[in-house]
């Protein structure tokens, strides 16, 4: 007999690894963020019997669902109020209106507990008296508005006069958002990956898609570790997504976060945000937890790497000192980055991006509310396919 050895890419593997565990799945997710797996688990519940593969190249999601702050938030109104200034009107009622039912949705799939859901308000403070009165007539406003997109009439209010219960430096005023909270963003992913591992969802971590190539009865998925064949790939890998898409629309945007030790007496709560949502910070296990400074160097933090850079360290140590706790004492435990995934408009992509491969991806810095939203978006595209 001939010898038929030849050198292959796929040694890694054994037959029953082929079969059991990577061959013959219909569909690909890219992805094991907020939103590649909401999209399995809302494909899973229209189509039950489709066989679904997350491909992770992390050991635990490596891009933003994991790294955030943990605000479920959908608006604060200095955000709004410089939305309108760029993008269209009508964009900007139905994205806060997206945020405020994907808030819903994530609290119904997962539960309050799972997601360790504090209802404590959203705050935006101010350190300039003129722009505090001008946005506090915007938000009376605001709440007319928001009447029709979520039902609510009510959702700001002035709250200045407890700001002496928080004891910041330099804040003349604060608008509260009363619907607005905190959430554990660790358990809410754990919540979901286990949701989706009960649901006979394959995740695989610790593969790199490198490449996709579209063919006449598929779509070969070449990673790092096996060449996978499938009818069908959704790509939700957000900041990252132009590396296998080489799409110009969706962005890298790189947050800096960092967490303070427990601080003795910190005895407020709440998500905050300054300077049209520029910085955020919060109350987390008796800690505090800042992030943000991104438009100090935009050009620098356009990037998927994760370094941490001194500048917008250096601020936010600063505004932590001056404005957050100026009579307290803290040490910084830890800082982190996450990427998030921008472009032009500030809507998320979901469309088929070639005849077999969907992509769903740029979520920006409100992926926590709208992920599930998104998710069950990108199932509803696949219908026609599965
Ligand atoms: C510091 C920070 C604070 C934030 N705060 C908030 C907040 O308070 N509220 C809010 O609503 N949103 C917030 N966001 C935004 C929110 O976290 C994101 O919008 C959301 O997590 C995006 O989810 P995703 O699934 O689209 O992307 P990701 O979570 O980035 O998931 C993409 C996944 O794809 C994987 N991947 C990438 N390339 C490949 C590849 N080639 N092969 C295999 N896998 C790959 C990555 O490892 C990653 O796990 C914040 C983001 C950051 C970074």
């Amino acid at each position: 007999m001939k010898n038929s050895f030849k050198k292959s890419n796929n040694v890694k593997v054994s037959y029953w690894d082929k079969k059991e565990f990577l061959d013959n799945k219909d569909i690909i997710i890219i992805g094991s963020g907020l939103v590649g797996l909401f999209t399995a688990y809302h494909i899973r519940k229209k189509f039950p019997k489709t066989k679904i593969l997350v491909l992770e190249r992390g050991v635990l999601p490596h891009g933003a669902s994991t790294k955030n702050a943990g605000f479920a938030c959908f608006g604060s109104p200095s955000e709004i109020f410089d939305d309108l200034k760029k993008i269209p009107e009508d964009t900007v009622w139905q994205t806060i209106a997206m945020r405020w039912n994907g808030l819903k949705k994530l609290r119904s799939i997962l539960g309050d507990g799972n997601i360790g859901f504090e209802p404590v308000g959203g705050f935006e403070c101010f350190d300039d008296k003129y722009e505090f009165l001008e946005m506090l007539e915007f938000s009376n406003l605001l709440n007319k508005k928001l009447k029709t997109f979520i039902g609510k009439n009510d959702v700001y209010d002035d709250y200045s006069v407890h700001l002496k219960d928080y004891g910041f430096g330099k804040i003349v005023g604060l608008i509260r958002n009363k619907y607005e909270a905190g959430i554990q963003t660790g358990r809410m992913m754990q919540s979901l990956l286990t949701l989706c591992r009960e649901a006979g969802i394959e995740i695989l971590n610790g593969i790199t898609v490198e490449q996709i190539q579209e063919c006449n009865d598929g779509v070969e998925v070449h990673t790092d570790f096996y060449h996978f064949k499938v009818p069908n790939v959704v790509i939700a890998t957000n900041g990252f997504a132009s590396a296998i898409t080489g799409r110009k629309d969706v962005l890298p945007a790189r947050a800096q976060v960092l967490i303070t030790e427990k601080i003795k007496g910190l005895n407020w709560k709440g998500t905050f945000h300054m300077d049209k949502g520029y910085y955020y910070f919060r109350e987390l296990d008796g800690r505090v937890l800042l992030g943000g400074g991104r438009n100090l160097d935009f050009k620098t933090e356009t990037t998927t790497d994760f370094e941490l850079t001194e500048k917008i360290q250096l601020k936010l140590e600063e505004l932590l000192q001056r404005v957050i706790l100026p009579r307290k004492k803290f040490r910084i435990e830890q800082r982190w980055a996450g990427i998030m995934g921008v472009g032009p408009e500030k809507k998320p992509i979901i469309e088929w991006h070639s005849e077999r491969v969907l992509i769903a991806v740029r979520m920006g810095g409100m992926g926590v509310a709208i992920g599930s939203v998104v998710g069950e978006m990108a199932a509803e595209k696949l219908k026609e396919r599965l």
